[in-house]
């Protein structure tokens, strides 16, 4: 595509001639044929040029780390963030860091080890921003879920203003996302352009740097370091293994509790698809139900002891039994480390066995979560049984956030997405447990190809709410939205193929 000359030489004058490229060289290195790529290097050059966008009519989608965005298929304009990549502050007294969007977390998290801190990190890890967002991860149970995380931000609209939130807004300071006035924090999550950004930072109790050995993909740790542990616990029914996660919670003692299933703990810990396959088999023998992993920190010798005593008591009440395998030194090693730096995610989502395809609902109800979770289980063993879904243990994978206060429940399986059959199964049981979600009043469905129509019926009608916001930020429809975008996606954590601009008319 080309954008016209006249619009090409406007936008060019504001960011200069190595910023902007046509070139289709580059723009197959960015997935797509269409667009025409600006690198905007400051918050006033990302305002210049989506007034320019306006004045053009021509649309455009932002990336910061580019870990979900899929290019629409019409003519756009595709900003990347990557020139705006520093960390701007890290104030240890109130505990925030304020970052650009492609300061990556494993960025933030080296600086803030050095200073006994750390920060709240997706699931998906260390390569992705360190903007708070939305999403969910590791350490959901001591840092909550992303969009808990985010402070004070500065926000270019569609229209290409730029607005403070929070008390950067009204005093300069990025402690706070709020006020004064109604807060913008959801509004933001359906378009504009997010320049920089606060986030909450948290105290941690491990090294300043692991002292890792060997090569990839097999780093080990020789020791595992002074007052930090690893376990995995299953349980005999779902119902005990709420229990002794809502107990975690109450007692504050886990750095981070993961609701992995064994396939996901194997995909972690394995480097070949061989040893992977053999360790699931010997992990599905060896569960004897659901389970979750659990990470101790101690703070000082006396406090990581009273912290395992809690948690042994806890696992006695509730008949857990830890996994063999994971107290073996390098398995626990390794999890310690692709854990809390959350470096493992590639391995537990295209592992052997073929893709991994997940819908989530979050929300406080993690009880009927579990419920749902464990219909979706019930039917996907059936597929199990067909052979349409392999290398698979046939549990499900949800955990306690916040403490225990807000539920996290994902569905999801291994598929081969070239086997016509087992695509289609999968699709059809991904439709099914998402119309469960909704039909049962469960939750609202993240990540499902359910029309959003048929997800806002179930919701309060948000969709249409949201689009009259998004028509009264964007009105020349030029701010794109699409993919599976947590940070375009709204507070509940609902659909988020929201909102893409009609596709304009064809650029002069
Ligand atoms: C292997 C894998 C595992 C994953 N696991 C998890 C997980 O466990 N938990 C989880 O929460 N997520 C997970 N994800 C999704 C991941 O969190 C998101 O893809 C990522 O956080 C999005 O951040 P990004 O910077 O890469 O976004 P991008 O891909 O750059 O963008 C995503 C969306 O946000 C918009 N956007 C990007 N930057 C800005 C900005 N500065 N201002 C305004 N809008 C912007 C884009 O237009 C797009 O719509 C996973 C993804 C992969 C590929």
């Amino acid at each position: 595509m080309a954008i016209s000359k006249e619009a090409y030489k406007e936008i060019e004058d504001v960011v200069g001639p190595e910023n902007i490229s046509d070139d289709p060289s580059i723009k197959d290195a960015y997935r797509s044929q269409y667009l025409t790529v600006v690198l905007p290097g400051n918050t006033e050059e990302v305002a210049a040029v989506v007034k320019l966008f306006n004045k053009h009519k021509i649309p455009f989608q932002v990336q910061s780390t580019g870990w979900s965005f899929y290019p629409p298929e019409y003519d756009f304009i595709f900003v990347d963030m990557r020139r705006m990549n520093r960390i701007i502050e890290i104030n240890e007294k109130n505990m925030y860091a304020v970052v650009e969007p492609y300061v990556i977390v494993a960025e933030l998290q080296a600086e803030l080890f050095k200073r006994g801190l750390t920060c709240n990190m997706k699931g998906s890890g260390a390569n992705t921003t360190a903007l708070a967002m939305s999403g969910h991860g590791h350490m959901g149970l001591s840092t909550g879920t992303g969009d808990r995380n985010d402070l004070a931000t500065e926000w270019v609209t569609d229209e290409g203003e730029i607005i403070r939130l929070g008390t950067v807004g009204a005093s300069g300071e990025w402690f706070c996302g709020d006020g004064p006035g109604p807060s913008l924090r959801g509004v933001i999550r359906i378009g504009g352009v997010m320049t920089k950004q606060s986030t909450k930072i948290y105290h941690w109790g491990g090294p300043t740097k692991y002292a890792l050995e060997g090569n990839s993909p097999r780093y080990t740790l020789p020791e595992i370091p002074a007052n930090m542990m690893v376990r995995y616990y299953s349980f005999p029914t779902v119902e005990k293994l709420i229990e002794a996660e809502l107990k975690i919670g109450e007692s504050e003692i886990a750095f981070e509790l993961m609701g992995f299933c064994p396939s996901m703990v194997s995909s972690n810990i394995t480097t070949n698809n061989e040893e992977d396959f053999a360790t699931l088999e010997r992990f599905t023998k060896e569960v004897q139900g659901p389970g979750f992993m659990v990470i101790i920190i101690g703070n000082f010798p006396g406090d990581f002891e009273y912290k395992k005593m809690v948690l042994e008591q806890i696992i006695k009440e509730t008949k857990g039994k830890s996994l063999k395998a994971v107290e073996d030194h390098n398995a626990e090693a390794t999890l310690l480390f692709q854990c809390t730096r959350v470096t493992g995610s590639i391995r537990e989502t295209f592992r052997a066995g073929g893709m991994f395809s997940s819908m989530m609902v979050q929300g406080q109800r993690y009880d009927l979560h579990v419920e749902w979770l464990e219909q979706a289980a019930v039917w996907k063993r059936e597929l199990i049984k067909k052979g349409l879904i392999i290398a698979d243990d046939g549990q499900q994978f949800g955990w306690g956030e916040e403490q225990g206060h807000l539920g996290h429940t994902e569905i999801f399986c291994r598929y081969n997405p070239y086997d016509a059959d087992s695509f289609k199964a999968v699709h059809d049981w991904m439709d099914k447990v998402a119309k469960l979600a909704l039909t049962g009043h469960y939750s609202v469905p993240v990540n499902s190809a359910l029309p959003i129509e048929e997800i806002g019926s179930q919701a309060c009608n948000y969709h249409i709410w949201l689009g009259k916001i998004k028509q009264a930020f964007d009105p020349n429809l030029v701010g794109a939205r699409t993919g599976f975008s947590y940070v375009g996606a709204d507070t509940a954590g609902a659909h988020t193929l929201v909102y893409p601009p009609k596709p304009p008319a064809k650029q002069p």
